[in-house]
């Protein structure tokens, strides 16, 4: 039976060790601060809001949304941004998304300074991912993988990491980030050719495929480490990932279970980017003192 790599158990370490560094900022005058922004009701945006939320009152993160309507114009929605970034006393801007349709979403994402995009959105954000430079964050889902293989000491030197999905939002930066660990890195997507014998050549397995059940037994081998990033609801109404889990869970080493993997390490890792951000930002200042 495969090893469980637990979410939970992830975030009791990351959670410590964010309300250690707040209190850190706390006794020098700062309390880190998330600026929300949403546009419209989704129900995912607002599920996705409230877990945010919470997250950062247990940790010691201050909130402070600004909700539009869901026609709000373009206009608006820039000097809400526009607002945000020039409050120092926001640290780190949520924008959820997608946005509206009638919005230029490029525009409204690039709009968000880059030293306060916790969320790791915009262009300049990703190319601190892709150049290996602190420019911005990375996204908070590839973030969240790196850490789970942190902290259960999985050395990604020299091992094979193959990731299933090219999106900009998981597989390119997770890729990226695996590569910045010394993985040899292979990423894959709907046109890769003999996907299943392309997986089981690896040793550490990201699925970010967006289809339920995707990869299942014959995928897999022994000895391997495999992520889940899929979420989807199935047929049965209940939370599932891209991996047929009962399969894989008699075949590889170690995985991540959906729910209670991944997802839940996500939002403590854009907590952690919000103290982070006000960690730059205080040191900048001071340096600016000097
Ligand atoms: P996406 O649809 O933007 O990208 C999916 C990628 O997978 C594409 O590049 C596509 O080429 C590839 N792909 C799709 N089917 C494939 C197949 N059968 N074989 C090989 N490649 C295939 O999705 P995304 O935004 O990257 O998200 C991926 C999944 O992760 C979704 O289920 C999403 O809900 C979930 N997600 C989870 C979190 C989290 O915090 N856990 C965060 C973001 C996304």
């Amino acid at each position: 039976m495969a090893r469980l790599l637990l979410g939970k158990e992830v975030n009791a370490s990351l959670n410590e060790e964010i309300k250690e560094r707040a209190e850190k900022l706390k006794g020098k005058g700062i309390t880190p601060k998330l600026g929300i922004i949403r546009i419209g009701e989704r129900e995912d945006d607002i599920s996705y809001e409230r877990g945010a939320v919470k997250r950062c009152e247990t940790l010691g993160v201050e909130v402070e949304k600004a909700l539009l309507l869901k026609n709000a114009e373009e206009s608006e929605v820039l000097s809400t941004i526009d607002k945000m970034n020039r409050d120092p006393k926001i640290h780190g801007i949520l924008l959820l998304r997608p946005l509206p349709k009638h919005l230029n979403e490029e525009r409204i994402v690039n709009a968000v300074a880059v030293e306060k995009d916790v969320d790791g959105i915009t262009d300049l954000s990703m190319a601190g991912v892709f150049m290996g430079k602190k420019t911005g964050f990375a996204p908070c889902t590839p973030s969240a993988c790196i850490r789970i293989l942190e902290h259960y000491g999985i050395d990604c030197t020299g091992k094979k990491a193959v990731v299933i999905g090219r999106s900009l939002v998981v597989g390119k930066p997770v890729a990226m980030m695996l590569l910045q660990k010394n993985a040899t890195v292979t990423i894959c997507h709907t046109r890769t050719k003999e996907l299943p014998a392309v997986v089981q050549e690896a040793d550490i397995v990201v699925v970010a495929a967006g289809k339920e059940g995707a990869v299942g037994a014959e995928y897999l081998r022994k000895g391997q480490i495999v992520l889940d990033v899929g979420i989807h609801v199935n047929e049965a109404g209940k939370l599932c990932g891209d991996v047929k889990f009962d399969e894989a869970e008699e075949i590889v080493e170690a995985i991540t279970p959906v729910p209670g993997g991944v997802g839940g390490v996500t939002t403590s890792i854009l907590v952690s980017h919000v103290v982070e951000s006000a960690e730059r930002i205080q040191l900048a200042d001071r340096q600016r003192a000097k």
